[in-house]
């Protein structure tokens, strides 16, 4: 049987529609970004930065997602590698990843490595359950702790103040290497006496083991941790606010600062498409997450960035007279 025409005409418009969707899906650039544990700060602090990228998707053709990952560590070694364009890294593993020191000595400078912004404090934080008797940082000898699954920014720490405070590993009775998502309830289930990470408060995992186990923070000072925040640029003495959590006190502690980067081999457009994004709606990035309240945007272009910035960020804050 012939087509009637309208048939015909249909399906030459269907084709041409069809191209005309190929390219545009060929136009649009995929960018990923690697962050931490779900129930971490990182995993939603990439969430709220695509969240915002792909809010103008039609105008500039970028989709971004953001992916669970092992943290700090991974992803600086994954964005290095060229599969991820973007990653979130504490600052002292920025730092030795540039410079190629510490855990980076063996692999060297990573010299393209790009500081895009900077975004909440990441305090040391330990959690431990009441019934284990930790009291400070120094308690947690002989006791069950988790000090972090490889590849994050949490662990590659734990290992400095390890040797800071002159323990091996066998100071600890348990040394758990859980992904942060599993250590609340390790805790509250009594499997683990703590659990040692950094990161932004208030974080959904702190807030869970705090208030529905038997648990406290824990202060971390001491004459090795001043030592380790003089000796180091990119640490800081810091506090967890009283209140917070169930703590009636400012808990004392020492941190890092949370960092996003980049790779001086991801272009400049579409770095500076990501920057814009974030700092256009400002107000709107802010309340994406509880831990972004104090966030001004003169101390996220230069505090806690050790590698240089990547051209297309710089780009932006120089038109916007920031620099
Ligand atoms: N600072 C942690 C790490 O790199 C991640 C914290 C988070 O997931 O918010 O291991």
């Amino acid at each position: 049987m012939k087509k009637p025409i309208a048939t015909l005409l249909a399906a030459t418009l269907a084709g041409t529609f069809a191209f005309a969707g190929t390219a545009t899906a060929a136009e649009q650039q995929f960018i990923s970004i690697g962050t931490g544990g779900v129930t971490g700060v990182y995993y939603p602090t990439g969430g709220a930065i695509c969240r915002l990228v792909n809010k103008n998707r039609k105008e500039h053709g970028i989709r971004c997602s953001a992916e669970s990952t092992g943290g700090s560590i991974y992803n600086i070694n994954t964005v290095k590698a060229g599969e991820l364009e973007f990653g979130v890294a504490q600052s002292d593993w920025q730092y030795h990843a540039y410079n190629g020191t510490s855990k980076f000595e063996e692999a060297g400078p990573f010299k393209d490595l790009r500081a895009v912004f900077s975004v909440h404090p990441e305090p040391v934080t330990v959690i431990a359950s009441d019934a284990s008797g930790i009291n400070t940082l120094t308690d947690v000898k002989g006791k069950r702790m988790n000090i972090g699954n490889p590849g994050s920014g949490t662990r590659g720490t734990w290992e400095v103040i390890e040797g800071a405070l002159g323990w091996e590993r066998s100071d600890l009775k348990l040394a758990a290497e859980m992904k942060s998502a599993e250590t609340g309830a390790a805790v509250c289930d009594g499997k683990i006496d703590a659990y040692f990470w950094l990161v932004g408060h208030p974080s959904a995992l702190t807030q869970e083991s705090l208030a529905t186990c038997d648990a406290h923070l824990v202060n971390v000072e001491g004459p090795a941790i001043d030592k380790l925040v003089a000796d180091n640029p990119y640490y800081r003495t810091a506090s967890i606010p009283a209140g917070m959590y169930n703590n009636e006190a400012d808990i004392k502690t020492f941190g890092v600062g949370a960092t996003f980067v980049s790779s001086a081999a991801v272009p400049e457009e579409v770095v500076y498409v990501v920057v814009k994004a974030v700092f256009e709606n400002f107000e709107d990035f802010k309340k994406l997450h509880p831990a972004f309240a104090n966030l001004k945007e003169s101390e996220m272009i230069s505090d806690s960035l050790s590698a240089p910035l990547h051209d297309g960020a710089a780009k932006y804050y120089k038109e916007r007279g920031w620099m």
